[in-house]
């Protein structure tokens, strides 16, 4: 098409529920929603939304059947360059039995063994899943390779897939460093941070007692802060700590788990623009103790929903179930968590051109096999996505 031609319109109509996340569109709750609506699309973005009876002319018209419409979720934290598998550490936890092999460690040796081309199909197969079940923005990290050539070709390879793209060199101490851990922090806001910074747009680190302390992790973030990324924090996911008030003083985007968390830790979140990302899959694949999400939207805290899809401690890539699981353990009502899967991902990225359909946003959406939004806690483990569309085109 040349530029003078304008992109052909198609109108989704018959929708029972829109969600906008516009508040100034709509019933004027956060979920801006609109009923018996429509959305037009121009090329790769959204350009109108309203009342079906409303709805300008367009060349295309596709019939929602009364089903529900909504952003596409935007999922800002997962692991996904990896290879190996960690079912067996999964089956001895939930038997109640001891499990001794490394956990992280395993991933990390597998994913050094594995070929480029391994490491791309496993990340090309979890996008596709995750797609399917309504994700048409996600966050990736490194952090399974720990060295300088198989961290760089982590991003590398997430790149090729996603904007997304975060260096966690800082994940864990790798082995070959167990005994001079300072060594490794030079390494990771050096040599590797050199090599890693051009694939990359987020940094992060693993801000936990057996992982890197507040200091280290000050450390870590500051360098990659000079060298032009903008700082992700794992904080406070297994035990209290500095990692919270560290990523409010650092102006991070996010401060990613925020299980245990004290009063002033919900007061600097409330206090900064950092997002509290909420990752429950973890949780329900640990048996650990849920966050309180009620505690921070109380406190006026924006608060997003991930699913930090990983082969260790949370291998599921569906937004939905962390809908559900944040509706009935977490204190969320089915409006603040679908508000926190689409907008608040976006949020956890600094994106307003996501997470959103109002006229200027991307035409990414999906529609429900059902007609409101709140089916997606209310039909838990059902499929409900019966459609994606990504920038404008349908994909599912
Ligand atoms: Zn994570």
């Amino acid at each position: 098409m040349s530029s003078t031609e304008t992109a052909a319109s198609t109108v989704i109509t018959n929708i029972a529920t829109l969600v906008t996340n516009d508040p100034s569109l709509g019933d004027g709750s956060p979920l801006g929603l609109v009923r018996d609506a429509a959305v037009v699309i121009e090329g790769d973005r959204v350009v109108w939304t309203g009342e079906s009876s409303k709805a300008p002319a367009t060349d295309n018209r596709v019939d929602a059947g009364g089903r529900a419409v909504l952003p596409g979720f935007v999922d800002s934290h997962s692991h996904l360059v990896f290879a190996g598998d960690r079912t067996e550490e999964f089956n001895a936890r939930m038997s109640g039995r001891a499990y001794s092999a490394g956990g992280i460690r395993t991933t990390v040796a597998a994913t050094r063994a594995a070929s480029d081309g391994e490491l791309e199909a496993g990340l090309v197969r979890y996008l596709a899943e995750a797609l399917r079940q309504g994700t048409t923005t996600f966050e990736t990290k490194s952090g399974y390779g720990l060295t300088v050539a198989d961290e760089a070709r982590a991003l590398a390879i997430a790149a090729r897939h996603t904007d997304e793209v975060t260096y966690l060199g800082a994940h864990i101490v790798p082995p070959d460093y167990a005994e001079d851990p300072a060594a490794y922090v030079e390494l990771v806001t050096g040599e590797m941070l050199e090599a890693c910074a051009p694939h990359a747009r987020w940094i992060d680190v693993f801000c936990e007692k057996g992982a890197f302390d507040g200091d280290q992790a000050r450390a870590i973030l500051t360098a990659g802060r000079a060298r032009g990324l903008t700082p992700r924090i794992h904080a406070n996911q297994l035990s209290y700590g500095p990692g919270v008030q560290l990523a409010v003083e650092l102006d991070a985007a996010s401060a990613d788990h925020c299980t245990h968390l004290t009063d002033a830790d919900v007061d600097a979140l409330a206090s900064g623009r950092t997002v509290a990302t909420l990752l429950p899959g973890a949780e329900f694949s640990t048996r650990a103790a849920w966050p309180d999400a009620r505690r921070l939207l109380d406190a006026g805290v924006t608060v997003a929903l991930s699913t930090d899809c990983n082969p260790g401690s949370s291998f599921t890539s569906s937004v939905p179930f962390c809908i559900a699981l944040a509706v009935r353990d977490m204190g969320m009502t089915p409006d603040e968590a679908v508000w926190s899967a689409t907008a608040g991902g976006a949020a956890a990225l600094r994106r307003d051109d996501v997470g959103r359909l109002a006229p200027g946003a991307r035409a990414d959406l999906l529609v429900l096999d059902a007609p409101s939004h709140v089916h997606l806690a209310y039909r838990p483990g059902v499929p409900l996505v019966s459609q994606v569309w990504r920038r404008g085109v349908r994909e599912v």
